[in-house]
C-alpha cells in the first residue's frame, strides 16, 4: 500500500504552474495524513480562496473539499465545511450540507478531531493575506487560519493542502516557499499543519488524499468523471472563477476540466491490485508481440500463467508460444475478456483508449518492466538520465565481468527485463530505464538507483525540466534505508533530491571533490565511496564519458567490489 500511495503522491505533484512544487512536497505526508483521518471522528474542512479582480471565490479548493468530505462521510465520519461568508453560496451550490463561517470559539464548541484546509489563505509573517501575485487580499479573508493555529492546544490534528505556498499548511515548507516561489518572501504562509499535501493544483491534492484513503480502506471513494464535471458546472454557475482567467468557468488554475478528470482516472488505477504474487493459473493478456511482448509472455508461461497475445500488426509467433490464443491486426476488448491482468509492451501507449477501456473494466494493465519486476523481484541496478544510461550499464557489466562476476544488462533500448530474467543466471542485473518507463512503475524497487543527468530533452512530452526530475525520482520512490541512490552533484535540481531519499546517497561530480562518491579533478577520476582517502582511478584516454564511468564504478563498489580492485580493473577498460 505504501508504494501505491507513494506513486499517487508523485503524480499529484505534476506542476502545471511551473512553481517547482515537487521540491516542496513532503515525502509520505499523503499516507500519514490519510491514516490519521481514518482514526478521526469529526472533521472540519476549510476551503475557498478569494480572487481579487473578480471579488469571487475560485474553482480550486471547493471541489476537492467536497470530494474529501464525501469520502470521509462514506467512512462514517462527521463532516462540516467552513468558508468566508461571501463564499458560502458556492458551497451551497455543490453540497446540501451546512456550511459554517468563522467564529472564535469553534474549536471549544465543535469537538473536532481534525481540521483540513484545501486551498485556504493563510496569513504571512506580517499577519496579512496575499495572493500568488503578491497582492493584499486581507479585506476578503476571514481568519479561519486562526483555528489551525489554535488546534494543537485543543488536541485537534491539522492537515493542509495547497499549491502555491500562501495557503494554510504551507508554513510547514516555509523555507522552500521562500526559495522557490515567486513573491515567496512576501506571501509565504506562516501557518503550519501537522501534515501538508503539496500538489500542482489544490483540488488534485484533495483527490490524492481521497485516493490514499481508498487504497488504505480498499474502497473506491473517488468521485466519477461525471460527478467532477457536475460539481464544476454548478460551481461556475454560482459564480466561482478560474484563478488564472478570473472568469466563471469550469477550468481550474487555467487548466481544462478534462485534465483533472484524467488525473483522477489515473489515480483510480492505483486502487486495483495486480495479482502477481501468485502467477500460477493466472489469466494474463499480453499487448504487443515484439521482442518485449514475446519475452514477457515466455516469462509468464514459465511462472505458470495462461497467456494470450494481442498484436496490432501481423507477425509470426514463435513455436513455443503457438498454443497461446493470439489476435492480430488490432486490439479488442472482447479478446481480453476474462483475463485477470494485462501486460503491455513499452511501445503501447498507456493512454490508448483500448488500455483505458481495460482499466475501466477492472483489469489492471502493467508495463512489462513492472510486471517482470513483480514476478521475480530481482536485485537491480537501475540507471536513468537523459544521456549515457546504456553506456553506464554496459560499462558496469564489463567491470563486473573483469572482476569475475557476470552481470547481464539491458533496458529501454536493449534487452527488456523479462528477457534478462529468462536467462538462467541469478544475480544482479543492470538496467537502463527511461522516463517513459518510470511513469508507470508502481512497486519497482532497484537496490541501486542512479540519475546521471537531467537535460531538457523531450520537453514536448513533459513541458518543464522539473517534470523530468519528478518522473525520474520514481526510480527511487520505493527505496528504503538499505538501498542506495547515486546522484549527479553538478545538477542543482538533482542535488535537491537527496532529502527525498531514505537510504544512502552517493555522488558524482565533474567539478571536484564530493563527500562520498566519485569525482573528477584535473582531468583525473577519484573514488571515495566511504568519504575517506581518495583513490585515483586510471582513465587516461580510455574514451569513456566520465559520468557513466563514475556511476558504473560506484555501482560496482555497492555490489561488493573494493576500491583497490576497481583501480586495477579500470586499467585498459576503454580498449575492447
Ligand atoms: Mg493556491
Ligand atoms: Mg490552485
Amino acid at each position: 500500500m505504501r508504494a501505491r500511495i507513494a506513486s499517487i503522491e508523485n503524480i499529484i505533484a505534476q506542476d502545471p504552474g511551473h512553481r517547482k512544487i515537487f521540491f516542496l512536497t513532503q515525502r509520505d505526508h499523503l499516507r500519514l495524513a490519510a491514516l490519521s483521518l481514518l482514526g478521526g471522528k469529526r472533521v472540519l474542512i476549510a476551503s475557498g480562496f478569494p480572487i481579487l479582480k473578480a471579488k469571487a471565490g475560485e474553482t480550486d479548493g471547493p471541489p476537492g473539499a467536497l470530494a474529501l468530505g464525501q469520502a470521509l462521510r462514506r467512512l462514517g465520519k462527521e463532516v462540516s465545511y467552513i468558508t468566508d461568508a461571501h463564499q458560502v453560496h458556492l458551497f451551497k451550490a455543490i453540497s446540501a450540507e451546512p456550511v459554517m463561517t468563522f467564529r472564535d470559539d469553534l474549536l471549544e464548541r465543535g469537538g473536532f478531531s481534525h481540521l483540513v484546509a484545501v486551498e485556504r489563505p493563510a496569513r504571512a509573517r506580517d499577519g496579512r493575506y496575499y495572493n500568488m501575485r503578491g497582492e493584499d487580499i486581507t479585506a476578503l479573508v476571514e481568519p479561519i487560519d486562526e483555528l489551525f493555529r489554535k488546534a494543537e492546544s485543543h488536541n485537534v490534528v491539522t492537515i493542509g493542502i495547497g499549491d502555491g505556498g500562501n495557503e494554510v499548511g504551507m508554513g510547514r515548507v516555509f523555507k522552500g516557499v521562500m526559495e522557490f516561489i515567486q513573491h515567496g518572501q512576501k506571501i509565504a504562509s506562516a501557518v503550519l499543519t501537522d501534515y501538508v499535501v503539496v500538489s500542482g493544483v489544490s483540488n488534485w491534492g484533495a483527490y490524492g488524499l481521497v485516493a490514499a484513503l481508498s487504497v488504505l480502506t480498499g474502497k473506491d471513494l473517488l468521485p466519477s468523471g461525471d460527478e467532477i464535471r457536475r460539481t464544476m458546472e454548478s460551481l461556475a454557475q454560482a459564480g466561482a472563477v478560474d484563478g488564472v482567467s478570473g472568469l466563471p468557468e469550469t477550468s481550474v488554475d487555467g487548466l481544462p476540466l478534462q485534465r483533472t478528470v484524467e488525473l483522477v482516472e489515473e489515480m483510480r488505477w492505483h486502487l486495483l491490485p495486480a495479482p502477481l504474487g501468485r502467477v500460477t493459473g493466472l489469466k494474463v493478456g499480453v499487448i504487443g508481440a515484439g521482442t518485449t511482448g514475446i519475452a514477457v509472455a515466455r516469462l509468464l508461461l514459465r511462472k505458470g500463467a495462461q497467456v494470450r497475445i494481442s498484436e496490432k500488426g501481423e507477425v509470426s509467433i514463435p513455436g513455443d508460444l503457438s498454443h497461446c490464443p493470439v489476435e492480430m491486426g488490432g486490439h479488442t476488448l472482447q479478446f481480453m475478456e476474462g483475463v485477470d491482468l494485462v501486460v503491455r509492451s513499452p511501445g503501447v501507449d498507456p493512454r490508448l483508449p483500448f488500455v483505458r477501456g481495460l482499466w475501466q473494466r477492472g483489469i489492471p494493465v502493467l508495463s512489462e518492466m513492472e510486471a517482470a519486476f513483480e514476478m521475480e523481484r530481482p536485485q537491480l541496478v537501475a540507471v536513468t538520465g537523459s544521456v549515457g544510461k546504456r553506456t553506464t550499464v554496459e560499462l558496469l557489466s564489463r567491470i563486473m565481468s573483469r572482476l569475475g562476476r557476470s552481470m547481464p544488462f539491458g533496458g529501454n533500448k536493449g534487452k527488456p527485463l523479462s528477457e534478462l530474467l529468462l536467462e538462467e543466471e541469478k544475480g544482479p542485473i543492470a538496467l537502463a530505464v527511461s522516463s517513459f518507463q518510470l511513469e508507470s512503475v508502481l512497486h519497482f524497487r532497484p537496490h541501486i538507483a542512479a540519475i546521471l543527468n537531467v537535460l531538457p530533452l523531450h520537453l514536448d512530452r513533459h513541458g518543464d525540466p522539473m517534470e523530468i526530475v519528478r518522473t525520474k525520482s520514481r526510480v527511487f520512490m520505493n527505496q528504503g534505508p538499505e538501498d542506495i541512490l547515486i546522484l549527479n552533484r553538478d545538477e542543482p535540481n538533482l542535488r535537491l533530491l537527496e532529502g527525498r531519499h531514505w537510504g544512502e546517497t552517493l555522488w558524482i561530480s565533474a567539478k571536484g571533490r564530493v563527500e562520498r562518491g566519485a569525482w573528477m579533478a584535473g582531468g583525473k577520476i577519484f573514488l571515495s565511496p566511504e568519504g575517506d582517502e581518495a583513490t585515483e582511478i586510471p582513465c587516461e584516454e580510455n574514451g569513456i564519458p566520465p559520468e557513466p564511468f563514475m556511476v558504473a564504478l560506484l555501482s560496482a563498489w555497492c555490489l561488493g567490489a573494493d576500491v583497490g580492485e576497481l583501480r586495477d580493473v579500470a586499467r585498459g577498460l576503454g580498449s575492447p
